[in-house]
């Protein structure tokens, strides 16, 4: 019988190698290109990883959450465009699911998701409501045993390649509003009609994943496609971003490791003075300050990884471990690039890749601002 570390060191080991070989040698071109690989996520799916802690009785791995995150940690130093798809849908739509659907749900949803013959995304944002989430205007109206959907998101991410999309709306009426307390979430499947994928954005980084608007027009929903109680919609959606935003920050970590294993390679080989770069103190403090980090911010989301698994809660926490590692990963990705000189500006070396890449995990699933927001909110609450 296998013990737990057992498990972990086999399902890391596994997505190391999928990683270093379907999907790093590619990811340049997909950048290039904005290509979203839905074959390689099927793959992944097929072995079990668009079903990472999905409980085992609905058809998933059942991991603990620190596992999760040093597998995404792996896939993120390959591709982390990659892993933001995967990511979401493992944290946010799954979460959901697993806490607050029914049975049918879960049979008709969950099961399938964690088998990785459905994939999934998350919208919440809107044009006028991002930081403010709150304020998004997305209506239901209830009509008969039918919900009526009408409103734009913004940016959700994979909105354009999911077959199923978690959407937050209100479901308060115009002349008594309730708030947060007046937005539900709906499980809609992307092939409904008056579901319309916008145009892709074309984005600085994580140019690979699919980050689109949704167009929601006079969409039609049985009742039974409201996930959980009307009107704890927004709550579901910061339960979801908890466990998103630990993912966000093994995302952070895994593209701060790679930026460093690129740097720790290139400062021994590049001579400048007749020496190795890497002979030089200045660059070997720049290293050393680069890999400090890393291990500082790893050690803080996998501090609230397993505060999860044990069953506490973590908000502070994982907006803590989502801050830390994202800042992390700005600036290690910002010493590599100086640490490449010339040729860490130039798109044929992956560094500048990381860079782009790395901005955008201070912005979603809450910006650097928000995480402060919610940690000192947390301390003056003692
Ligand atoms: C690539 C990408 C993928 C995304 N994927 C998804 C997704 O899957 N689903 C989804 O729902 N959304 C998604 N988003 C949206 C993302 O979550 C929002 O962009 C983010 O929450 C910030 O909102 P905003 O862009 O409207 O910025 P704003 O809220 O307008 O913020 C602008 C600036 O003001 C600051 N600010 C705002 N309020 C305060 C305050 N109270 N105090 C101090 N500073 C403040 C912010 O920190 C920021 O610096 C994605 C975005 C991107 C770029």
């Amino acid at each position: 019988m296998p013990t737990a570390t057992d498990v972990r060191e086999q399902v890391v080991e596994l997505a190391r190698e999928f990683a270093r070989d379907k999907i790093e040698p590619f990811a340049a071109e997909w950048d290039r290109t904005s290509h979203f690989p839905r074959d390689v996520i099927d793959e992944l799916g097929k072995l079990g990883f668009l079903g990472m802690c999905t409980p085992e009785e609905y058809d998933g791995m059942g991991l603990d959450t620190v596992t999760y995150l040093m597998v995404l940690e792996e896939i993120s130093a390959a591709d982390s465009a990659l892993a933001v798809s995967i990511g979401i849908h493992n944290a946010i739509p799954t979460t959901m699911l697993v806490r607050h659907g029914t049975r049918e749900q879960k049979e008709r949803w969950l099961k399938p998701m964690a088998r990785g013959e459905l994939l999934a995304g998350f919208a919440l944002s809107e044009a006028e409501a991002g930081s403010d989430a709150a304020s998004l205007r997305s209506q239901a109206i209830k009509d008969g045993k039918h919900w009526v959907l009408n409103g734009a998101k913004a940016w959700a991410t994979n909105a354009g390649t999911a077959d199923l999309m978690m959407i937050m709306v209100r479901t308060d009426t115009p002349n008594a509003r309730r708030g947060a307390k007046g937005i539900s979430t709906f499980i809609v499947p992307t092939d409904s009609k008056g579901y319309k994928a916008a145009k892709p954005e074309d984005k600085m980084g994580l140019r690979a994943s699919n980050t689109a608007g949704i167009e929601l027009n006079d969409l039609r929903l049985p009742a039974d496609q409201m996930l959980g109680e009307e009107g704890m919609g927004f709550v579901y959606a910061m339960e979801g971003l908890d466990s998103g935003r630990l993912g966000i920050g093994a995302q952070g970590v895994g593209i701060a490791r790679k930026a460093l294993e690129l740097s720790l390679m290139y400062c021994a080989e590049r001579k400048q003075f007749g020496k190795a770069i890497a002979d030089f103190q200045a660059v070997q403090f720049k290293l050393a300050d680069m890999a400090t980090r890393i291990e500082a911010a790893r050690a803080l989301a996998q501090r609230a990884a397993a505060r999860k698994d044990a069953g506490e809660d973590i908000t502070l926490y994982a907006s803590m471990a989502k801050l830390f590692a994202s800042e992390t990963a700005m600036w290690v990705t910002t010493q590599a690039i100086q640490l490449f000189g010339g040729y860490g500006y130039m798109r044929d070396f992956p560094v500048e890749k990381l860079f782009r890449d790395a901005k955008v995990t201070e912005i979603y699933e809450g910006t650097s601002e928000i995480q402060r927001i919610v940690i000192s909110r947390s301390l003056s609450k003692g």
